[in-house]
């Protein structure tokens, strides 16, 4: 359990993010997770790298609170965490988990101590730990011992697979280590994060065979733009799909201007279209040709979309069920009425040299043809009237009752 959520056994995938806001900025650190919070994430990471930002973790989880805002708050410690926890006691009750990286905690004789002192920590306040590896900050007296060995095989490993090895090593023995100190082996998930997507592939698949850990899944660096979306989807996917991870973060380098819960729609989307978990109703459009005569569709289906993401805070308590629905939005009468069909709610605007109309389909039958002006928020009012009529209480018991399930054929 991290906080009340539970990661690892027969427990959803969980979606996690990171802030990227100094932490000591209690306001903007709060306000930052609240967004994250808002967009979906069920578990929020935040940078403790200092006394200035320990000193102020007390206070962002006290502003959260007060926005009504319960996710759990996981602490990012490097090289001083074990000092910071232990001068900050409000700081350590208020995370949720603490992130240890093996790699980050302390050179020579240093490096045991300051691991087992924030192994103590944890255990003294009930907490669960992350022992979160990465490529690019393995512990380098590690590496170097492997290779002098590997030097003196009659078969030496190539240099990756040396890599990948390290890593694995490196987060078991750290976590056997932990709980040697008496931390219980189900407070303990793992991460070994890479850039490389094949290399993220091998490294989890045989983690996964070693040991019975909850799992942390993400490139370590996806990169920027559609870029980082691919190469994210790319290798969680392969894994997802054999039942790998137990929870992901997408690790997103955000455009200037760009928001930070990208990285949080990303990772929803992952898991939705794998029909792995459903969060947020998606809006199935066609990617539009020769046969579409503007871009109105393009911006209708964007519109929808942005209305339904923005609607979930509020819909995801009043409308249980209601993220499992589809829209489409269709470019012209070629495919759009049978994919509309397909959907929850459809809509088909009309192509090149058709009639100027938008016929609507619910639930597979076609129930009104809009026209004209307001289009757009004819169908907005007629996806809001579904969802009420089909995902709230009240609703579904008049479905029950075999009240009509959709809107009399009519033109608007
Ligand atoms: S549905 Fe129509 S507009 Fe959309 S891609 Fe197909 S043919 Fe083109």
């Amino acid at each position: 359990m991290v906080g009340h959520v539970p990661v690892g056994g027969d427990a959803p995938v969980v979606v996690q993010s990171m802030t990227n806001t100094d932490t000591a900025d209690a306001a903007g650190t709060a306000q930052q997770v609240f967004e994250l919070w808002q967009a979906g994430s069920e578990l929020v990471r935040i940078t403790v790298n200092s006394p200035e930002a320990a000193a102020q973790v007390g206070e962002i989880r006290r502003r959260l609170d007060a926005m009504g805002c319960d996710v759990p708050l996981v602490g990012d410690f490097h090289f001083n965490g074990h000092k910071l926890l232990s001068q900050y006691p409000e700081c350590a009750a208020a995370l949720a988990k603490y992130r240890i990286n093996p790699g980050n905690v302390g050179k020579g004789s240093k490096r045991d101590e300051q691991f087992g002192a924030m192994i103590e920590m944890a255990i003294q306040y009930g907490k669960p730990v992350r022992i979160g590896v990465n490529w690019g900050s393995l512990d380098q007296a590690k590496m170097a011992r492997m290779m002098d060995e590997n030097a003196q095989r009659a078969e030496p490993l190539p240099a990756d697979a040396l890599m990948r090895e390290a890593l694995i090593q490196s987060a078991l023995e750290s976590a056997a280590q932990a709980e040697a100190l008496g931390l219980p082996g189900n407070a303990i998930t793992i991460s070994c994060k890479v850039s490389d997507v094949q290399d993220l592939i091998k490294v989890y698949r045989d983690l996964a065979s070693r040991c019975d850990y909850p799992l942390h899944l993400g490139l370590t660096e996806a990169g920027m733009g559609s870029k980082g979306i691919v190469a994210s989807t790319a290798a969680l996917s392969v894994l997802l799909q054999e039942g790998i991870g137990d929870t992901i973060r997408v690790s997103l380098t955000p455009e200037p201007g760009e928001a930070r819960t990208k990285e949080v729609v990303v990772a929803q989307e992952i898991l939705q279209t794998m029909g792995i978990r459903s969060f947020t109703p998606l809006v199935t459009a066609c990617p539009g040709c020769g046969r579409t005569t503007s871009t109105f569709f393009q911006e209708l289906a964007q519109k929808i979309q942005r209305y339904l993401r923005e609607q979930m805070p509020v819909w995801r308590a009043d409308y249980p069920g209601v993220e499992t629905m589809n829209v489409a939005v269709m470019g012209c009468v070629v495919n759009g009425p049978g994919e509309s069909k397909l959907a929850n709610i459809g809509i088909s605007l009309p192509g090149t040299g058709e009639v100027p109309v938008a016929p609507v389909f619910v639930d597979g039958e076609k129930t009104v043809t809009l026209k004209g002006e307001g289009i757009a928020e004819a169908f907005q009012a007629i996806v809001y009237d579904y969802v009420r009529a089909n995902y709230s209480e009240g609703g579904k018991l008049r479905r029950r009752m075999d009240a009509p399930k959709t809107i009399p054929l009519k033109t608007i």
